[in-house]
């Protein structure tokens, strides 16, 4: 399985819009892996997780055809991950050749009724296929569906009470598993036992906090990434040599990427950055593809 984070930022961005705080002005300054867009990966080229408004920008980045994607999963539909007007660009007034396949939208029932808000619909909620060649499909908690030939649960993240926030396990044909963490807080009980009946091969996990602990329950600190890559070795799920690639990282907390990457090492965590592709096999460390 080839991962590719084609984002690591928080919902605002880093530098963030609108903010002159001094991680902001460094990492403009310092540029190359201090710069993050809005949080979004891809899977072997043809799984996409997330559509964030800089999809278009991680596209011309990272050499990337959107024309080769089986299916899209959604995490939840905070505006950083689901910006549903940039679909209307698969329409036929958008591209030369109109797709043979409508493109399957991987989602919660919140998720999916925010994209459908993005589009025109009937007022029984049908659009045109034409214009939005897609098809809509809800996924529920626990619920392994397959989707572009992957097995893919989803976990009920610890994040936004008022929507459904997934993140999820993604095993690929070969049974290599990835658990895909962003924008979650420490899991509940119920979670950590449901997810210590499975196994995975690599994580990546978000940290969109600081040093400080405390503050919005919904996201990590730098320490509960820690705690939380130990607790999945600890009820079994992971090995410790296993990769563990962190994402989502925020502007507040001040930390530049070396800085974090530094810190993380001894932990067995590598920060991640825009671009960072690795490669994950069964029961085998990470090797990074590209940098
Ligand atoms: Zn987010
Ligand atoms: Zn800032
Ligand atoms: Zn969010």
């Amino acid at each position: 399985m080839n991962v590719t984070l084609l984002g690591t930022s928080s919902a605002e961005g880093w530098p963030a819009l609108f903010c002159r705080c001094q991680a902001c002005v460094l990492a403009q300054k310092l540029g190359g892996k201090n710069i993050r867009t809005r949080s979004s990966a891809i899977i072997d080229g043809v799984l996409k997780i997330d559509f964030p408004p800089d999809i278009h920008a991680q596209c011309i980045k990272n050499d990337l055809d959107l024309g080769a994607l089986e299916a899209v999963l959604f995490t939840h539909g905070h505006d950083d991950h689901c910006a549903g007007a940039e679909i209307q660009y698969r329409g036929k007034y958008f591209v030369e050749d109109q797709h043979a396949q409508e493109l399957p939208l991987y989602g919660s029932q919140d998720v999916l009724d925010k994209i459908l808000t993005a589009f025109h619909t009937d007022p029984d909620g049908s659009y045109d296929h034409s214009l939005y060649p897609v098809t809509l499909n809800t996924l529920h908690v626990w619920e392994q569906a397959i989707v572009a030939g992957y097995k893919v649960t989803p976990i009920a993240a610890n994040h936004d009470h008022s929507r459904e926030c997934y993140n999820f396990l993604i095993e690929d044909r070969a049974g290599t598993v990835l658990l895909y963490a962003t924008d979650t807080g420490w899991y509940s009980e119920d979670t950590w036992r449901r997810l210590s009946h499975y196994h995975v091969d690599a994580a990546v996990i978000e940290c969109s906090k600081g040093f400080e602990d405390g503050g919005y329950e919904g996201h990590l600190g730098i320490r509960q990434v820690v705690a939380f890559r130990q607790k999945l070795i600890d009820v079994g799920v992971m090995s410790p040599d296993a990769p563990c690639v962190t994402t989502h990282m925020s502007h507040l907390s001040g930390v530049m990427h070396d800085e974090l990457d530094a810190w993380f090492k001894p932990y067995g965590i590598a920060a991640g950055y825009d671009g960072m592709a690795f490669r994950v096999t069964i029961n085998s460390a990470v090797s990074v593809l590209s940098v």
